[in-house]
């Protein structure tokens, strides 16, 4: 994958080594529960995070710095997250719509404040609504590599692309979609809403290397760097592996064939109208 030529738009808050957010007391939760649900690229459930936010209550978010990143791994998310706001301009714009990119891609160490409650490392990568931002721990890159077994820079820029694609669901309403769908099990509008953000990450793919889409290069081995992503965060992948068995009813985020299947389908096709997990029979 060639990334360093692309663009850097310079809208990542760099949040390393600031420590985590004070708790804000005194804060309604009740208010708060609609918007606070975070969305992830594997494991945690929404329910979770909301109990997390019952517990501590919202938190204080510290302003990290502003702007591309100096070292390599902060451009490398800055270059992506760039791509991906291109590419979803000229989505948008086809229709004659304006898109609006997320509020920034927050990079923390080990614990965070955000609108959906402390972000943390263990989490892995996530997306929170009630900020519109992206909050990613990079450690996750090593621990994508080592304890799911997705190596290659590709499979981080399908993570980037997929949280993203959460982004482009708030702004379609389909998070209240799938909340009404039910956040649990493998026919769950959970599931449909994560299949369909990892079909967008794949029209992401189609169109990033293109000129308009931020001058990125891939290659086959990338979209297959791309497809083992998919396919190690999968609900039976990772249950099969931290619990010994697969146990559908509890699946939040969609088995591995079919994350591959609908990631894949989005890069076919390029375009997000190929991603509709909500009325597809089958998934
Ligand atoms: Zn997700």
């Amino acid at each position: 994958m060639e990334w360093r030529g692309g663009r850097r738009g310079g809208n990542i808050e760099d949040r390393r080594g600031m420590g985590p957010g004070a708790a804000v007391g005194g804060v309604g939760v009740v208010g708060l529960v609609a918007a606070a649900i975070g969305y992830f690229v594997f494991g945690i459930s929404p329910e979770q995070t909301l109990s997390a936010i019952e517990q501590g209550g919202p938190v204080s978010q510290q302003e990290g710095q502003r702007g591309t990143p100096q070292d390599e791994a902060g451009q490398f998310v800055d270059v992506i997250e760039t791509s991906t706001t291109e590419v979803w301009t000229a989505i948008y714009a086809a229709s004659g719509k304006r898109y609006q990119p997320p509020a920034s891609a927050v990079l923390y160490e080990q614990a965070t404040g955000t609108g959906c409650g402390t972000g943390q490392s263990a989490m892995g990568p996530f997306y929170c609504p009630a900020d519109q931002k992206v909050y990613l721990d990079l450690s996750f890159w090593n621990e994508l590599e080592t304890k799911f077994g997705a190596s290659g820079e590709f499979a981080r820029a399908y993570v980037i692309a997929h949280e993203v694609g959460h982004h482009v669901q708030n702004l379609e309403g389909a998070m209240q979609q799938a909340q009404r769908q039910g956040m649990r099990g493998e026919d769950s509008g959970a599931v449909r809403l994560e299949l369909q953000a990892d079909c967008y990450a794949g029209v992401w793919a189609a169109r990033a290397g293109t000129q308009a889409g931020g001058g990125l290069r891939f290659n086959a081995q990338d979209i297959t760097d791309g497809l083992g992503a998919a396919s190690a965060v999968g609900d039976d992948t990772i249950q099969q592996k931290t619990q010994g068995r697969v146990v559908p009813d509890a699946f939040t985020h969609g088995t591995a064939a079919q994350r591959m299947r609908w990631f894949r389908a989005g890069y076919e096709a390029g375009d997000p109208a190929a991603c509709n997990t909500f009325s597809a029979r089958s998934l």
